[in-house]
């Protein structure tokens, strides 16, 4: 017969087992950093930022917006600036910027090039993401290997994107 000890403590871990497995986490917050000098407000919504004609390697960047229990946030927006392929941003106009909003899985997609690096920086892709009626994360992507990176006071690990080739990248953004 089981004891009425042993009884107990399967009633109490039970609950606490399930519970952990009910919310599993995604991770930590994706991390906030500065939006630097080059952002622009009323962005084009658009997927792709590619220029007509432009022979700079092309880049995919994909991946999920999240909550910390890793839902899929639908309609979170998306806004994504970057340097062109001589390393300077557009500030008349709206070349290699542009926002989106996430799926009903929460997916998002950016058809881009690779931005090319400028001086005092690690080559590196500006967002904000924002879930509908939330607060804005403004943060920055960063690549792999690159050899400005230990150089790059901003540069950080844990917003470094997986890249299984030069041509893709994939990131999920986790958000309150
Ligand atoms: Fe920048």
């Amino acid at each position: 017969m089981i004891s009425r000890r042993r009884l107990l403590a399967t009633v109490i871990a039970l609950p606490l087992s399930r519970l952990a497995h009910a919310q599993p986490t995604c991770g930590e917050m994706t991390p906030r950093e500065t939006e630097g000098p080059f952002f622009k407000t009323n962005t084009p919504q658009r997927i792709t930022l590619i220029e007509p004609g432009s022979k700079a390697p092309k880049l995919v960047v994909s991946g999920q917006v999240l909550t910390v229990n890793c839902r899929p946030i639908k309609g979170a927006m998306l806004d994504f600036w970057h340097a062109d392929e001589e390393g300077d941003y557009d500030n008349r106009g709206y070349r290699y910027r542009g926002h989106q909003f996430t799926d009903a899985d929460g997916r998002y997609r950016l058809e881009t090039i690779v931005p090319a690096v400028y001086p005092g920086r690690t080559r590196h892709i500006h967002v904000k993401v924002q879930p509908p009626g939330g607060r804005v994360l403004t943060t920055q992507l960063y690549f792999p290997n690159q050899p400005g990176n230990k150089r790059d006071g901003l540069f950080r690990d844990d917003l470094v994107m997986r890249m299984p080739d030069r041509s893709r990248g994939a990131f999920d953004f986790v958000v309150a």
